[in-house]
């Protein structure tokens, strides 16, 4: 689950680490009160939505008026940002974040985040911070300093103030960087955290450390262990297809391809994928229809697939192991029914019953393509979708 900025600034002022001052509003009437507020001179108009890129996206606008402010609040509000990260519809911008304007005289990197590879918690840092982090950790990787943590012992204070020397910082900002990243490593710890991010961590011209930035997300798994933090979900945020997809226990994530998934199996799903893009097509969806599934999840399944507007085709792919494929030939068939079909069809079926359920299709008098052989039905799902 991911949270917006101004939440996980939240966290970070609960942890210690120091963040700007700042107001969260959800209409413009509210922007004069917020900057008389905080004061000063300059602000930061700050979009929240569960993206970063929101800078080149503009979605981060520096104000040099309340009128400004309020200029920008109005053109913000109630939009879709579109930034790199997000697709190409962008996401809703229900409330923004002004915040006190900073001297910003350094833009580092902070992070920690679970290492498969060495299976630690491991702190990432970077003098290179700022919107171009990942070109800086893809062009330039001696620039990423990488620490892992003992899974048996803690982060130390003289960890942190290593870290802390090969970033340049001096004394006093040592000193602030410490109890940073130690409130950092607590939250990661304490709320089953798989990502937390502070980009940039901010060095000032009044000498202070600031996380101007900040960005979390959890480990779904172990939410039902924090109900503080399972109360910020935003769902305006999320994928309304991946929702309708959990509701019915279907596992669904949305692709850019053109191929529609039907599949039962996460393996056997990753399977069909591979061997999609093996023979040429792209995938337009993961979509896991689980076990024991039934006739009326076949049909969500289906409707979910077609409406996704790319989507040239679909291959649905069942290993018949506790399922019978007559049943699924039979769900398959009252799906259509259902939902219609204006789209070309390929269906493998493999195991308990497979030749009673392709006989089934067969003889429905619906124009569905049958095939037994995996490599055989992607081959011919990629050439009719072309
Ligand atoms: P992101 O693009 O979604 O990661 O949004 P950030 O919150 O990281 O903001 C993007 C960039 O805006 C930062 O890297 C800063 O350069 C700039 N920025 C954000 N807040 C301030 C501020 O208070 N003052 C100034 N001068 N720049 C800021
Ligand atoms: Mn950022």
């Amino acid at each position: 689950m991911h949270i917006h900025e101004y939440q996980a600034k939240t966290l970070f002022k609960k942890n210690n680490i120091q963040t700007p001052n700042g107001i969260l509003i959800d209409a413009t009437a509210q922007a004069s009160d917020a900057c008389n507020t905080l004061g000063g001179d300059i602000w930061v108009v700050k979009a929240q939505v569960h993206a970063g890129g929101r800078g080149k996206g503009g979605g981060v606008i520096l104000c040099h008026s309340v009128a400004e402010v309020e200029n920008t609040c109005d053109k913000l509000l109630g939009t879709q940002l579109i930034t790199p990260q997000t697709d190409a519809k962008g996401l809703p911008v229900n409330q923004l974040l002004i915040e006190a304007g900073q001297n910003i005289e350094r833009e580092l990197y902070l992070g920690l985040l679970i290492d498969r590879q060495t299976q630690k918690i491991t702190v990432l840092a970077s003098t290179e911070g700022g919107m171009d982090i990942e070109k800086v950790a893809s062009e330039t990787p001696d620039k990423i300093i990488k620490f892992g943590i003992d899974p048996l012992g803690v982060l130390s204070t003289k960890d942190c103030a290593e870290i802390a020397k090969k970033l340049e910082l001096n004394t006093a900002l040592t000193k602030q960087f410490n109890t940073a990243l130690l409130g950092l490593y607590n939250i990661f710890t304490q709320k089953d955290v798989s990502l937390i991010e502070i980009n940039p961590l901010i060095t000032t011209a009044e000498n202070t450390l600031l996380a101007l930035d900040g960005k979390i997300d959890f480990d779904d798994n172990a939410l039902y262990r924090h109900e503080d933090i399972l109360a910020m979900r935003d769902i305006s945020q999320e994928d309304e297809k991946e929702m309708t997809a959990s509701e019915w226990q279907l596992n669904y994530i949305s692709l850019d391809g053109t191929i529609g998934c039907m599949v039962n199996g996460a393996g056997l799903a990753m399977a069909t994928m591979d061997l999609i893009e093996h023979h040429g097509g792209s995938p337009a969806n993961f979509l896991d229809v689980g076990g024991g599934t039934t006739a009326q999840r076949v049909a969500k399944a289906f409707e979910l697939i077609q409406s996704e507007v790319n989507v040239k085709g679909i291959l649905v792919n069942i290993f018949g192991g506790i399922v019978r494929c007559d049943l699924i030939a039979e769900g398959i068939l009252q799906a259509i029914e259902k939902v219609g079909l204006n789209l070309p069809i390929v269906v493998r079926l493999e195991g308990t019953n497979a030749a009673a359920g392709l006989k089934l299709l067969d003889e429905s008098g619906v124009n569905i393509h049958t095939e037994a052989d995996l490599t055989k039905a992607a081959i011919k799902i990629v050439a009719l979708s072309k």
